[in-house]
């Protein structure tokens, strides 16, 4: 069992130790805290469904609007040929 010290107050404590014996701080032998975990997961997840939702959007954008617009925009008829005298 490694023994790492606590980033609180420095006493030596379990890496698995779930609080500091010394000053009670969570995670002692973790370089971050629950909270910033936490917070990096949140973070993680809310770029993970910001890229999807833009690649959806991405994907409305390129794929069903012209697709929708070959439906509703009938082609313009070409223009008749300049007449010559
Ligand atoms: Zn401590």
């Amino acid at each position: 069992m490694p023994l790492v010290p606590c980033r609180a107050c420095g006493h030596q404590v379990d890496t698995t130790a779930l609080a500091c014996p010394q000053c009670g701080a969570t995670d002692p032998g973790k370089k971050i805290s629950r909270q910033q975990r936490n917070a990096i997961f949140f973070a993680v997840q809310l770029v993970f469904w910001l890229a999807l939702l833009g690649l959806g959007g991405w994907y409305v954008w390129n794929t069903a609007i012209p697709l929708a617009r070959q439906y509703i925009v009938k082609p313009q008829p070409e223009p008749p040929p300049a007449q010559r005298p």
